[in-house]
């Protein structure tokens, strides 16, 4: 008796599983993983999203279990893996969601279809998010958003799993060249993924408008969804479809924790926007989005300021425990990240690409459509957003005004005195001996007031060139969204005050 082959990419979950769900209705199911040993090499891999999958994995297979089934991990490249499953025990269909990832899954994704093709394989594709493949036309993108937001949760009824000839215990070991594993990363699986979102509807988005921007308060405010919405734990049509519930029966006197889930559900809007872009032009993983912005950053690259932003060393204080709080947890909000490319952007001067694959590293939530798209327009290469230029010492002063933040992570910043809390390079050197830490305090790698002026005098002369203005329509025509959200967007800034939480143009 044949089988459809339900193949887990970014979607470990088993409710509101499409491709699950729609492989039921044609008999027996195979559940597979598969470990491409390739995929791992890229430059963006880390052990984290390794670890998190796995325990994403784990949860997944225990629940599968209770049902009769498991999921197989499998170790191989793809589509050869397919080739050896298929000539051991045949399949009718493959079931998969579609992957807005990068430049190695897309080829390899094209491999698989030409697989199929060539094996008489049913390849069926879902939609993971509100994200439209060959999308023709921008202009229809908000509509089909929300049918697919709207459209009911496909939940399982019944399931029956092709009996597999072994019933293996669930093992998977991660490559040994993969690095990187903060200590305090969030963990992986639908479990947690579900009591992390009814945490945060019930309890602690009350704290979501005034509470994102600082990372004193955001790790608490914010939803924390976005790892589990990247490795597809939880689907987004579950997530909106919950919150809007919630904000139904929120009584009416609510009206601040309400705007703030009106706020969190544009930002699950602009999740599937911005993954839209790279869908639609897979090419912005590598190069500008605006072409005319081509050998702007590329001849200067500096290096020694790379490894100190790496190393937490760029002096400025905000900066550097940021670093750190990444590095231990995988994690950081929204305005700290801009931040952060805000800085290797425009006083450090460094090319968005390498600073992406580092960034790539640590963001346990790594989603390529937002990253790239991200990282290009904080850098400014996108041609469409205005210039953003987060200044580190003002985010200080903003939202860490007592130093709680910055003396977290720095130890050498607990002996600086409010004084020299925001600039302690001014701290005079006769109080460096009362200093009960041995680290030096860094200078900051560059003059920030002078070498900012000066990036943004080099990005504005480039904008002002005929062949950079000649080429703005054809993005917008592109990527950019329409008037009818600009407009929902506009209103949702002066109801909610939100402007500043927004934090993003469009
Ligand atoms: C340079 C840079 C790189 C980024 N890279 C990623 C990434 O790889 N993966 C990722 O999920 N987010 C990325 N973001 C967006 C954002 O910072 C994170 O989504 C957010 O901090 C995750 O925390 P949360 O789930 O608690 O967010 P919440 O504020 O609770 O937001 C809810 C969800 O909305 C989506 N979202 C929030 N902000 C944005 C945004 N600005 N653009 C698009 N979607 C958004 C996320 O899916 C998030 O889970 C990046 C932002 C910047 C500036």
């Amino acid at each position: 008796m044949s089988y459809s082959l339900v193949w887990f990419k970014r979607d470990l979950r088993w409710q509101d599983h499409e491709a699950l769900a729609h492989a039921a209705m044609h008999g027996p199911v195979r559940c597979i993983y598969v470990v491409e040993p390739k995929l791992w090499l890229q430059p963006d891999a880390a052990l984290q999203h390794f670890e998190f999958i796995r325990e994403s994995l784990q949860d997944l297979d225990a629940h599968l279990r209770t049902l009769g089934g498991r999921v197989e991990i499998h170790t191989g490249e793809l589509p050869e893996v397919l080739t050896k499953i298929w000539h051991d025990a045949p399949f009718s269909g493959l079931y998969a969601h579609e992957e807005t990832g990068n430049s190695f899954t897309y080829a390899r994704d094209l491999k698989v279809g030409a697989w199929c093709q060539a094996h008489g394989v049913r390849w069926q594709e879902f939609a993971q998010f509100g994200v439209v493949r060959r999308l023709k036309n921008r202009n229809l993108w908000q509509a089909a958003w929300e049918q697919h937001m709207a459209s009911p949760l496909q939940n399982l009824n019944s399931l029956t799993f092709w009996q597999s000839p072994s019933a293996a215990s669930f093992v998977m070991s991660a490559p040994s060249q993969l690095q990187h594993n903060p200590p305090l990363r969030q963990r992986g699986g639908r479990t947690l993924a579900l009591a992390t979102l009814n945490s945060f509807l019930s309890a602690r988005s009350i704290g979501y408008r005034g509470g994102i921007s600082s990372p004193l308060s955001a790790p608490d405010a914010c939803s924390r969804l976005s790892v589990y919405l990247a490795f597809g734990c939880i689907s987004m049509r579950e997530v909106v479809q919950k919150t809007r519930t919630h904000m139904a029966g929120l009584p009416p006197q609510a009206s601040r924790h309400r705007a703030g889930l009106s706020g969190f559900l544009s930002r699950l809007y602009w999740h599937c926007h911005f993954i839209q872009k790279l869908e639609s032009e897979p090419a912005i993983e590598w190069r500008n989005m605006h072409r005319g912005y081509d050998d702007l950053r590329e001849q200067t690259f500096n290096p020694e300021y790379f490894e100190a932003l790496k190393d937490a060393r760029t002096g400025w204080p905000m900066v550097d425990a940021c670093v750190i709080m990444l590095r231990e947890t995988g994690w950081l909000n929204f305005r700290m990240r801009a931040m952060l490319v805000s800085v290797a952007a425009y006083p450090l001067w460094l090319h968005w690409r390498p600073v992406g694959e580092w960034l790539a590293t640590q963001f346990l939530d790594y989603e390529p459509g937002i990253h790239w798209s991200q990282l290009q327009m904080q850098s400014g290469t996108t041609g469409i957003n205005t210039t953003r230029v987060y200044n580190p010492i003002k985010q200080a002063q903003d939202h860490d005004t007592h130093g709680v933040f910055v003396r977290r992570w720095l130890p050498y910043m607990r002996d600086v005195p409010d004084t020299w809390l925001f600039e302690p390079w001014l701290k005079p050197a006769q109080l460096q001996a009362h200093s009960t830490t041995s680290i030096e305090i860094p200078p900051p790698l560059v003059d920030l007031a002078l070498a900012t002026r000066t990036s943004k005098q080099l990005l504005h002369a480039r904008r002002q060139t005929k062949e950079v203005k000649a080429g703005k329509q054809a993005v917008v025509d592109k990527h950019a969204s329409r008037q009818t959200f600009r407009k929902r967007s506009a209103s949702l800034k002066k109801n909610a005050g939100a402007s500043q939480q927004l934090g993003f143009d469009f």
